[in-house]
């Protein structure tokens, strides 16, 4: 691959980036807390440097105490953080990489009570995701505000950041005066187009003024809200050129606002699927514009940048810190793809938790899961190819010790290579494929449709034996369960589904079976668990989008239920709820209830034979069992070995 526009130097002001991508915004979830300091610094520097992206981009860091976005939060307005961002600032700079600081202001979204201030909004709303009315700024709050973006950038600039970014994007403070949804002033600062704007415009102004001519600044402005009542395109496009009128270096443009109900980030939207708007306001500046949004291949960013000036990718670098020099390299392949799961990032940060990633457990860990080689080489032999094993596999390569691995199927891949047949997971492809390339370069000895006995193990003479073998569909005690059909028999496409389903179990698996049969063309799909919520343990990021997507093609569910008999009918149940008995007439019944940890007999008493032996994943504990546990406790026994519980 020729590389004619990634690699492409872009000057903002003073700066010089060395490429076109820019790591966009993430909050991580570490921000503000002492314990965290390290994992903080040691994640940023990690992903700076020759080869790292063009510029990173800090978690929003808040120019007011009533603007905190949530648990943890860097404020500009506390003299401690003003240190963390310091430190921060020389070791990225250390590692030849270059940092801005987002200038944040949650507005509406931001939360009393942990901010210990009231929140405040251009108008007293309540956001629909919020509980709490926020106080409408007056005009001398807002004149004060103006000034601590100003501190902010003065700061900003003091502490060694490169560059700094106003949020005005995402339905937060900026966003929230520029909206007539949120801004029902009838002063100057709110009604026409022009008066709503006046915020944006004035902090703007107020952060050149702070930061001088030669400093960059990045307006990251909303392309798109998707949200009713609020800015028009035309007015977005408006607000575009008077941003560049009022000397913004560079507009990167976000998608949504949070209290959105459209996915934006999700797997189940297409890559660059909401690309248009930057589009649309690049044709109508002369300043650069960046595009974002489910970004997640150098590829794609190349074929992207002949339209647009930058691209942002946040997430792809929480799953590989080196994609760009790996893309430099030309080592694609070797590329751990962000999946657009959101389960260890978006989920942690809303939980208020540090995030990592799915498949990259060592994000936000670089403190201390160092990368060196063992002192000692230990001999590990890996049983069962799932994601669990592939990374216990992979993970102890990397550490530099001798790996065998066993997969009982054809293909490594494990629960996997099931769940990349659901549409919306396509990406999972990619996952397989990272390990596939990774185990191969790191020399792992994969033996696949082999299952060792314990004489194949003990040949190998083994320091470490990890048993990664998985789960096995849990079949529960129904009269009549031969007629139903276990769901790894669905999505392998070895069975014929009739046009009337009922699935039991409304788990994750139970939600992704639906989605597989709605693209075959099934939509008459009835979920139903004995009690509890359909998609209960899916994250919150992604569960009501997936919920609203199966409601819309017709999926129901049903609950408060016990199983009394499978026929090859259907099945009769009876409502808890009534004591009554109904029948529900169905062409297929499918098993989505849930798995059992399979450690098959032969491996039970490996230990009285004196191997050390790690059970993780599936095998380990199969109830809540999801690819972001598995995938971390196979890293976890390469990285923490002590932490092993051997059994
Ligand atoms: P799950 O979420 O635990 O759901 C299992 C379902 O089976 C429940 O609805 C449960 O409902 C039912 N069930 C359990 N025992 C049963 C029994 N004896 N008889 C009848 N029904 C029974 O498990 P899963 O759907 O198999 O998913 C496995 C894991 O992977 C979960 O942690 C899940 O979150 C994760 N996953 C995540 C995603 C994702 O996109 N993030 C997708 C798929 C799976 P009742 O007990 O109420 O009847
Ligand atoms: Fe991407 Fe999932 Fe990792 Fe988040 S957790 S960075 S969405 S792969």
């Amino acid at each position: 691959m020729k590389w004619e526009k990634l690699f492409e130097p872009i000057q903002l002001r003073r700066l010089t980036l060395p490429n076109r991508v820019m790591m966009g915004s993430m909050h991580l979830g570490m921000e503000g807390s002492k314990d965290q300091e390290e994992a903080l610094i040691s994640f940023y520097t990690e992903r700076s440097g020759d080869n790292g992206p063009g510029l990173i981009v800090t978690g929003g860091i808040s120019v007011s105490p009533e603007g905190d976005g949530g648990h943890h939060f860097l404020g500009f307005y506390r003299e401690d953080d003003l240190r963390v961002m310091k430190r921060l600032t020389d070791s990225v700079h250390e590692a030849n990489g270059r940092i801005a600081a987002q200038l944040f202001h949650a507005g509406r979204y931001a939360y009393s009570q942990m901010n210990g201030v009231p929140s405040v909004a251009p108008s007293p709303i309540k956001s629909p995701i919020h509980r709490e009315v926020p106080e409408e700024l007056t005009e001398i709050d807002i004149l004060n505000l103006l000034e601590s973006y100003a501190e902010a950038g003065r700061k900003a600039k003091a502490v060694g950041f490169d560059a700094v970014e106003i949020m005005g994007s995402e339905g937060y403070l900026i966003n929230q005066f520029l909206s007539p949804r949120t801004n029902k002033r009838s002063d100057k600062w709110g009604g026409n187009f022009e008066n709503r704007t006046r915020f944006a415009i004035e902090v703007l102004k107020s952060v050149r003024n702070a930061v001088g001519d030669d400093y960059p600044i990045i307006f990251r402005m909303s392309g798109l809200d998707l949200v009713p009542d609020s800015s028009t395109p035309e007015e977005t496009i408006q607000l575009a050129k008077k941003l560049e009128e009022h000397e913004a270096d560079i507009l990167n443009i976000g998608i949504g606002w949070h209290e959105s109900t459209v996915p934006t980030i999700s797997m189940m939207v297409p890559r660059a699927g909401f690309i248009e708007p930057a589009l649309k306001i690049k044709e109508a500046v002369n300043i650069p514009v960046i595009g974002s949004n489910r970004i997640n291949d150098p590829l794609l960013a190349e074929e992207l940048l002949y339209k647009l000036d930058m691209v942002s990718m946040a997430r792809p670098f929480l799953a590989d810190a080196n994609l760009l020099a790996k893309a430099k390299g030309q080592a694609l392949d070797q590329i751990n793809t962000c999946i657009a799961c959101n389960q260890a990032c978006l989920d942690h940060a809303f939980e208020g938790k540090a995030v990592s990633c799915l498949v990259n457990p060592r994000a936000g860990r670089e403190h201390k899961w160092t990368i060196k080689k063992a002192d000692k080489t230990k001999t590990v032999v890996v049983i069962g190819g799932g994601v669990a094993g592939m990374e216990a596999a992979r993970a102890h390569a990397e550490l530099g010790h001798t790996v065998t691995l066993y997969e009982a199927n054809a293909a490594i891949g494990g629960q996997f290579n099931l769940a990349r047949k659901i549409p919306i997971k396509k990406e999972f492809d990619e996952t397989i494929r990272y390990y596939t390339t990774e185990l191969n370069r790191l020399g792992v000895q994969i033996n696949v449709n082999h299952k060792p006995n314990a004489d194949d193990l003990l040949a190998h003479s083994p320091d470490l034996v990890v048993l990664a073998t998985g789960v096995v569909p849990r079949l529960p005690v129904i009269p009549g369960i031969k007629h139903a059909i276990p769901y790894p028999e669905i999505l392998s496409g070895n069975r014929e589904v009739g046009k009337k389903v009922v699935i039991i179990g409304a788990g994750g698996i139970g939600c992704d079976v639906s989605h597989f049969l709605i693209e075959k063309g099934i939509h008459d799909i009835l979920l139903l668990r004995r009690n509890g919520k359909m998609g209960e343990g899916l994250g919150k990021t992604t569960k009501w989008a997936m919920l609203q997507d199966l409601k819309q093609n017709g999926v129901t569910f049903r609950t408060n239920l016990s199983y009394e008999e499978i026929t090859p009918e259907g099945l009769k149940i009876t409502n808890s709820e009534t004591g009554e008995q109904e029948f529900l007439k169905a062409d297929t019944i499918i098993l989505a209830a849930g798995q059992e940890s399979n450690i098959p007999e032969e491996y039970e008493n490996l230990s009285q034979k004196g191997i050390d032996i790690a059970v993780i994943g599936g095998a380990r504990l199969a109830g809540e069992l999801d690819a972001k546990r598995a995938i971390y406790e196979g890293a976890k026994i390469a990285f923490e070995p002590e932490t092993i519980s051997v059994r």
